[in-house]
C-alpha cells in the first residue's frame, strides 16, 4: 500500500485528498518510480477544476515528478531498478509515493541534477525549449513577449532567452517579481496590474512591436497580446492562468495584422522517446551548465499530503518559479 492524492470529484484545492492506494504491477512497457520530489504545475489545477476533466473519477493527479526507479516491466530494457530518473506527461497520478510511467515518457537523470531540481523544471523546462526553439525560434537580439515571466516556466525562459541572446519582455504581477525576473535574465518587464501592455511593448521597440508573443494568462490578456505583434506575427497562446480564451470571431487575425495563431501543448511536441531524448539532453546540458539555475523557495516545498495548500498558494499568484511536492 502506497499513499496519494486523489480527487473524488472536480472542484476547489479541497477536493485534493490524501488517500492509501495500491500502484499495482508496472505493465510491460512501464516502470515503477519511487517519487522523491514532485512538480506542481499550473496545468494540475485545470485538471482539479475541471476545465481539462480526469478520464475517470476518482482519478489521480499530477503528471510529473523525479524519484528512484523500483520495479520495471517486462519488455523494459534502457531502464533499471536503482537509476535516478524524471519523467513528465506520465498518466494522471504524479502527486504520489509511487507512480507506474509509461518508459517513453521518463528520462535518466544525470548525477549533476538533484531530484528537487529535476522535478521543478522538467515539464517547464521542456515547455520553454518547445516555445522557444521549435514553435518559434527566437533568434539573437531579438526582442519578444512572454507572459508570466516569474512563474515556473517564465523564470526559465528569462534564462534561456538570455542564453540564445534574445531580449525577452516579461509581464509580472508584482514589483517583487518584475525584479526577480530581471536578475534571471529578462531585458525588460511589464507589471499587467499598472501598466498597459501594448504601450510599453510598443515604447520598449521604438513603435516597431514584437514578432512573437508568448501567452499563458489567457482570456486577461488575449486582445493585448494581439496588439503587441507586428504585421503577420505570430500568436502563441499556451495556457490559461486567468482562463481560457473562448468564442474568438477568427476576423480579429485579420483586423489586427493578418496575424497566424497556435495553440500548443507538449504532448504535441514529445511523443517518441528519441523527442524526449533530445530535448530533455537540451535542456540537461542547460542546468548543467549553470546557464539555467531551478532554486525553489524554502515556502514552495510543501510535504506531499499538503496538496491542498500547496495549490491554494499557486492559484493566489503568490509564488515565484517552481513549486514543489515532497513526500515524507
Ligand atoms: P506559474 O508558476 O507561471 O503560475 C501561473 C502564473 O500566472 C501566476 O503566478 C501569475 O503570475 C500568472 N497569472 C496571471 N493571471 C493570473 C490569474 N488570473 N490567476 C492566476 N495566475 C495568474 O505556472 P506554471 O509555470 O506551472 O505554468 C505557466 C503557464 O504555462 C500556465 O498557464 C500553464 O497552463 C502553461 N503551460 C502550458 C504548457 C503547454 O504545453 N501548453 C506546458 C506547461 C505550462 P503573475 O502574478 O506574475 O501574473
Amino acid at each position: 500500500m502506497a499513499k496519494r492524492i486523489q480527487i473524488a470529484r472536480h472542484g476547489g484545492p479541497e477536493e485534493l485528498q490524501w488517500v492509501d492506494f495500491e500502484p499495482g504491477e508496472p505493465h510491460a512497457d512501464e516502470v515503477q518510480v519511487a517519487n522523491k520530489a514532485i512538480g506542481i504545475n499550473y496545468i494540475d489545477t485545470y485538471v482539479r477544476s475541471g476545465l481539462y476533466p480526469a478520464p475517470t473519477l476518482p482519478s489521480g493527479i499530477g503528471t510529473e515528478a523525479a524519484g528512484v526507479v523500483i520495479r520495471v516491466g517486462s519488455d523494459v530494457t534502457a531502464i533499471k531498478p536503482g537509476d535516478r530518473v524524471v519523467y513528465a506527461q506520465s498518466p494522471l497520478g504524479a502527486y504520489s509515493e509511487v507512480h507506474n510511467v509509461h518508459q517513453d515518457k521518463v528520462a535518466l537523470l544525470p548525477d549533476a541534477i538533484s531530484f528537487e531540481q529535476a522535478a521543478a523544471s522538467f515539464l517547464k523546462g521542456l515547455t520553454v525549449h518547445y516555445l522557444l526553439r521549435q514553435t518559434y525560434e527566437v533568434q539573437p537580439d531579438e526582442i519578444f513577449l512572454f507572459h508570466a515571466a516569474a512563474g515556473g516556466v517564465g523564470l526559465i525562459a528569462c534564462q534561456w532567452a538570455k542564453a540564445l541572446g534574445a531580449h525577452l519582455i516579461g509581464t509580472v504581477g508584482s514589483a517583487e517579481k518584475a525584479l526577480l525576473a530581471k536578475e534571471r535574465g529578462a531585458w525588460a518587464t511589464i507589471n499587467y496590474r499598472e501598466e498597459d501592455i501594448a504601450r510599453r511593448v510598443s515604447e520598449l521597440t521604438n513603435g516597431n512591436k514584437v514578432r512573437v508573443v508568448y501567452d499563458s494568462v489567457g482570456k486577461a490578456t488575449w486582445e493585448a497580446s494581439l496588439d503587441c505583434l507586428q504585421r503577420r506575427g505570430l500568436m502563441v497562446s499556451f495556457g490559461n492562468a486567468s482562463g481560457p480564451v473562448t468564442g474568438v470571431n477568427l476576423a480579429i487575425l485579420n483586423q489586427k495584422g493578418s496575424l497566424y495563431l497556435t495553440r500548443p501543448s507538449l504532448n504535441g511536441y514529445i511523443t517518441t522517446r528519441d523527442e524526449l531524448q533530445r530535448a530533455s539532453n537540451d535542456l540537461f546540458s542547460m542546468i548543467a551548465s549553470g546557464a539555467i539555475k531551478v532554486e525553489v523557495p524554502e515556502n514552495q516545498r510543501f510535504p506531499l499530503r499538503e496538496a491542498q495548500r500547496a495549490h491554494s498558494t499557486l492559484e493566489s499568484r503568490s509564488t515565484q518559479g517552481s513549486s514543489l511536492l515532497i513526500p515524507d
